[in-house]
């Protein structure tokens, strides 16, 4: 293996990343070239370790280094490789797979079609809700609302569905049939208000977004259980259930994205449970394998079903869509892996007594901070939110002082890897499942300290 300086060398010379400032990582480097990884522990090149307290990006669930996975994969590729799934054409694990998530998913459903990631997924999601209304005869109903700082993924239609302005600039993006929303962000939109009050300014926001385009010529609207990478912003109670009334009202389909909260992360299987959603498409991606592979999965209900193989099938013949990867039996053979092994460790459990520990930790160590806006998390996801002052309601510090990362980096720098959300003073937390709680108190610690130390700069 080559040197760690020869390795960030390599990377700054030959590629470019995602979500990165190019220049900068074209003159500077990677910040650090990890090599290893075991339970929630990364390894550098220069083998110093880091708690990974956001799992990756919110996805290795079951933590680094689980060889009950590796074995899955590597047998399934020596037994079957690759096979696809176009024509008809079946695999074993996909089957397998499909017969399980239909199984546990958390409404009635029907039938799975999987993809590659939860960006193209939803971009599936979006070409089924236009397939099906074009099936059914209101080919008029096209538009999506999204919700300002979702986050759904980057492709074309997924980017545009995100809610972030930084996901658009320099990309032509949103593209002009998705409306945003308003957030369900307390601390900012909802500041003063009670939940009910809060519940009815989204809902009237809603109607109102309706009334303006016209029902008629909207299709569905997506939303996450829990925004992640939004701010970690959990609805107020009796949110969804507002919320489908209206859309039922308006025959508008609902798309849960579970790509962060399905398969555990809340403490239910899925975020639908904890939220009270009753959605009629679902996009998982991310924990379906705990990112031991690429794999997502649109889980479709009977309604909409029906009508795409019914009526579809009659009007357009065979459905044009699909992936090279679609239906990957190393994926499903992962998938299956990794679900058993919540299963059979009882994370879920884990999940709620760990979580409890980690947003306690929080709120103990940051609630009373005068530059603290808000703690806010559920189970095993959390963030932090800085503010300038908040008596009187809050007023952000100004973006170029570049509050979060900063005190990511000075978290980094005591070896915890965590996030800065994009357009938001926050850092998040969301750690595999299998975080201890000594762990935990660590990570919670490498920020508080580093945050003591940013915002004693900036006093
Ligand atoms: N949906 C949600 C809720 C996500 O958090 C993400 C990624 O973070 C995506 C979709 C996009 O997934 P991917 O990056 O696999 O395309």
């Amino acid at each position: 293996m080559a040197a760690a300086a020869d390795l960030a060398e390599i990377d700054r010379r030959y590629s470019f990343h995602p979500f990165t400032a190019l220049a900068d990582h074209e003159r500077d480097g990677p910040s650090m070239v990890i090599t290893g990884g075991k339970g929630s522990t990364l390894t550098d090149a220069s083998g110093r370790d880091y708690i990974d307290a956001m799992a990756g990006l919110w996805c290795v669930n079951v933590g680094y280094g689980r060889t009950e996975l590796a074995d899955a994969m590597r047998d399934q590729a020596a037994q079957l490789s690759y096979c696809h799934a176009f024509s008809s054409m079946s695999s074993d694990k996909p089957a397998l797979l499909a017969e399980k998530l239909i199984g546990m998913a958390p409404v009635p459903m029907s039938k799975v079609f999987f993809g590659n990631s939860g960006s193209d997924a939803n971009d599936t999601q979006v070409k089924l809700v236009w397939y099906y209304n074009n099936a059914r005869g209101k080919p008029g109903k096209k538009k999506i609302i999204a919700r300002q700082r979702g986050y759904h993924g980057v492709t074309v239609m997924s980017g545009g569905m995100t809610g972030l302005p930084g996901l658009h600039a320099g990309f032509d993006l949103p593209l002009p049939f998705v409306k945003h929303v308003m957030a369900p962000r307390k601390l900012w939109e909802g500041h003063g208000l009670s939940d009910a009050e809060f519940v009815a300014k989204l809902v009237d926001d809603l109607e109102q977004t309706i009334a303006r385009e016209g029902a008629d010529t909207i299709g569905a609207m997506i939303a996450e259980p829990l925004m992640g990478a939004g701010g970690v912003l959990a609805p107020p109670p009796g949110y969804y259930p507002a919320i489908q009334a209206v859309l039922r009202r308006h025959d508008i389909l609902l798309i849960a994205d579970e790509v962060i909260c399905g398969f555990g992360r809340l403490g239910d299987m899925f975020g639908t449970t904890t939220m009270g959603m009753e959605p009629d498409l679902i996009t998982v991606a991310k924990g379906l394998t705990s990112a031991y592979f690429p794999l997502s999965a649109c889980i479709v209900s009977e309604k909409v079903w029906r009508v795409i193989a019914d009526e579809g099938s009659k009007a357009y013949g065979a459905f044009g869509h699909g992936y090279t990867y679609s239906s990957h039996p190393v994926g499903a053979a992962a998938a299956l892996a990794n679900l058993q092994l919540i299963e059979e460790e009882q994370m879920l459990g884990k999940v709620r007594s760990t979580g409890a520990h980690l947003q306690a930790k929080l709120r103990e160590a940051f609630a009373d901070h005068p530059l603290v806006g808000e703690v806010r998390g559920q189970a095993l996801i959390g963030a932090v939110e800085f503010v300038k002052s908040k008596d009187g309601g809050p007023v952000g510090f100004d973006p170029a002082l570049k509050v979060a990362p900063r005190i990511v980096k000075g978290a980094l720098a005591r070896g915890v890897i965590g996030r800065a959300l994009p357009n938001a003073d926050s850092v998040a937390f969301s750690p595999p499942f299998i975080i201890t709680e000594a762990e935990v108190e660590k990570a919670v610690g490498a920020f508080r300290d580093a945050a003591d130390e940013v915002l004693g700069e900036l006093r």
